[in-house]
Order: C-alpha cells, then sequence, then structure tokens
C-alpha cells in the first residue's frame, strides 16, 4: 500500500479548494491566445488590481516570478555593500546576498522573537538594504509598527518588508509607503492565495524606485496564465477570505493540539505555519516523522537548529495525522 505523504514543510495554502483554482486555469486557458507573449495590457491589468487592493498608485508596483524573484533582484540591483538580516528569518535574503558577493548583518531577534531595531541600526553605516520578515518566518510573530517606523526613519538605506504571510495576520505595514521612499514591501500570491505553483510575487515602493526596478527585469518575466490568475483570484477573493478564515480557525486548533504534548512549546502564529520547540533533540523528531512521511521543516542555523521545528497548518485530517506521529516521536 502506498502510504499518503503529508506535506506540511513549505507553508502552502491547502485551505483554498483544488477545483476552485484549476476551473480558473481553464477559464484564462480560453480566454488568451497561448501562442503569444505576455502582452503590457495583460501586467496592467494585474497592476490595477493590486493597486486597488491594497490602495497603492499602479505605478508603484513590480510584479515578479514569485517573491523570491524579486528578493534576489534588490540585493542585485541595490545592495552595493551589505545587507541586514535578523535571525531566525527567512534564508532566501542571506542566500541572495552569497549569491551576488554582498556582506551580510546579521542581527539577534529578542528572546521575544522581537526585532532589536539599535542592534539593527548598529550597521547602519555598512549596508545599503535590510530584510526584515513580518510576521516573520520561522517564529511566526508579526513586528509592531512602531518598531518598523523606528527602523525606516533612522537607517540610512532601503528598507525591505517581506509581506509573505500578511493574509494571515492582523496589520500591514501598507500605509507607511505613502509615507517613506526607503521602503519596499513585498507580497505573494503562494500564500494567501494559494498560487504556490504559478509563481507570482509583487512589490510596492516608491514609483520612482519601482521605475527602476521594473527596468531592471528581463522582458516577459511572469508568464500569462499566472499573471491572468493573480487576477483572477483577486476578483474571487471572498472563497479566498473564506478559506483564511477557516485556516485561521484550524491554526487555533493546531497550536491547542501541539500543546497538549509533553516536551513541546508552540508559540503564537500570524501565519500560515506554527514555529514549536522541543525538547529532545529536534532532528531525532524530524526523522522520526519523515519515516512516517510527515514533513516538517527543520533548520540548520543557530540558535535554532536543536531544539524547534516548523509545521505548515494542513487541513484538519493533515494536522490530526501530524499530531499522532508527534505525540510517538517525543515519546520514544
Ligand atoms: N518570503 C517568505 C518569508 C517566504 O516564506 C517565502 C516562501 N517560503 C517567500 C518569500 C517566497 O515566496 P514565493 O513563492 O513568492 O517566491
Amino acid at each position: 500500500m502506498i502510504q499518503e505523504v503529508i506535506k506540511l514543510d513549505a507553508n502552502e495554502n491547502f485551505f483554498i479548494p483544488r477545483k476552485f483554482l484549476s476551473n480558473l486555469v481553464k477559464e484564462v486557458a480560453d480566454e488568451v491566445d497561448l501562442r503569444l507573449y505576455p502582452s503590457n495590457e495583460v501586467y496592467m491589468l494585474l497592476m490595477r488590481e493590486i493597486s486597488s487592493l491594497l490602495n497603492v498608485p499602479v505605478e508603484s508596483i513590480v510584479i515578479g516570478n514569485g517573491s523570491d524573484d524579486l528578493i534576489a533582484l534588490l540585493v542585485k540591483i541595490l545592495a552595493k555593500r551589505g545587507i541586514i538580516t535578523t535571525n531566525p528569518t527567512f534564508r532566501i535574503y542571506r542566500w541572495a546576498a552569497e549569491v551576488f558577493n554582498v556582506k551580510v548583518y546579521e542581527s539577534m531577534l529578542t528572546v521575544n522573537f522581537d526585532i532589536d531595531v539599535d542592534g539593527i541600526l548598529k550597521f547602519n553605516d555598512a549596508a545599503d538594504l535590510c530584510f526584515i520578515c513580518s510576521p516573520n518566518n520561522p517564529t511566526g510573530n508579526q513586528f509592531r509598527i512602531d518598531d518598523l517606523e523606528k527602523l525606516i526613519n533612522e537607517f540610512r538605506g532601503i528598507v525591505v518588508i517581506d509581506e509573505a504571510y500578511v493574509d494571515f495576520a492582523d496589520y500591514s505595514a501598507i500605509n507607511l509607503l505613502s509615507e517613506y521612499d526607503n521602503l519596499i514591501i513585498i507580497r505573494t500570491f503562494s500564500k494567501g492565495f494559494g498560487l504556490a505553483s504559478f509563481r507570482l510575487g509583487f512589490l510596492a515602493t516608491s514609483c520612482e524606485l519601482a521605475d527602476k526596478l521594473r527596468s531592471s527585469l528581463p522582458p516577459f518575466n511572469v508568464n500569462t496564465i499566472s499573471v491572468l490568475m493573480g487576477v483572477k483570484v483577486i476578483k474571487n477573493r471572498g472563497i479566498i477570505e473564506e478559506a483564511i478564515k477557516k485556516l485561521k480557525i484550524e491554526r487555533e486548533r493546531l497550536i491547542n493540539a501541539l500543546s497538549t504534548i509533553d516536551g513541546v512549546e508552540p508559540f503564537n502564529s500570524k501565519a500560515n505555519f506554527i514555529f514549536f520547540k522541543t525538547r529532545i533533540n529536534a532532528n531525532s523528531i524530524y526523522n522520526y516523522l519523515c519515516r512516517n512521511n510527515v514533513f516538517v521543516r527543520k533548520f540548520d542555523n543557530p540558535p535554532i537548529n536543536n531544539h524547534y521545528l516548523r509545521v505548515t497548518v494542513g487541513t484538519p485530517n493533515m494536522n490530526d495525522a501530524f499530531i499522532n506521529v508527534l505525540r510517538k516521536a517525543v515519546s520514544l
């Protein structure tokens, strides 16, 4: 018998109905001539939808082939000396800096996983870009707007706030865009909207900087189907919002279930995943889960390599299967 794989390692969104998305793809495929390159009108359609969704000017938006693509672009175009990143956080910022031979300055999060604004500002003279992920991957907490604002005010370079998980959170920093020229907000369709396979992300910033970034991208960098899927999911956001509401309820149930397991300490989450601490070695738990076809995320970077794991909020069935195996893993 082939055992089903419980894939809870990449923060995909299992609450968006599969059929809803496959129907939209069929609609898109019938509406466009697939033999043609993407047109400017197609890009403009999506930029207009995003503009009215976020209440930002159309010209302030840049569309990318996933937000990973945009993160790499920012480092390539804007980081001359170095970048600042926190620890723990999403690893792609560091990866991009290493690829483009730019120095990485790391600021540790506090014991409560807050940003240490003064610690970050120590690198003010050395770095051009500062990446802040809020809600933060993997810790799941969202940073306070007044901390972010202090950082944007006092950092002499550009602050990039990666809001990949904002659709599951309580607030966004997007309103700060109208006040600050040194701010970039990155978003993705992979998480809240469930379009991970389409590779569609965007950023919003000052119109001047957005112009510079757009002209640094190759033409046709995002394909027509993905762009029009972005348009369709925004137009159907009632369905998306309903799915997110269910996900958030399941998130609380999963946190509660985790907290009943001896030797496991889950943290609160404003994202579609939960970060948890383990009394016994995280690697041995991870290996036991893998052997039972349950996949979560482990970490190889200190200080979270030995006693922390991250699990995506799956469907109730997936989460129940995960909890059952985890209970066994920690009691061995
Ligand atoms: N930012 C964060 C914080 C993420 O966790 C991820 C995906 N894991 C991304 C960006 C990349 O998203 P995309 O699928 O748009 O490349």
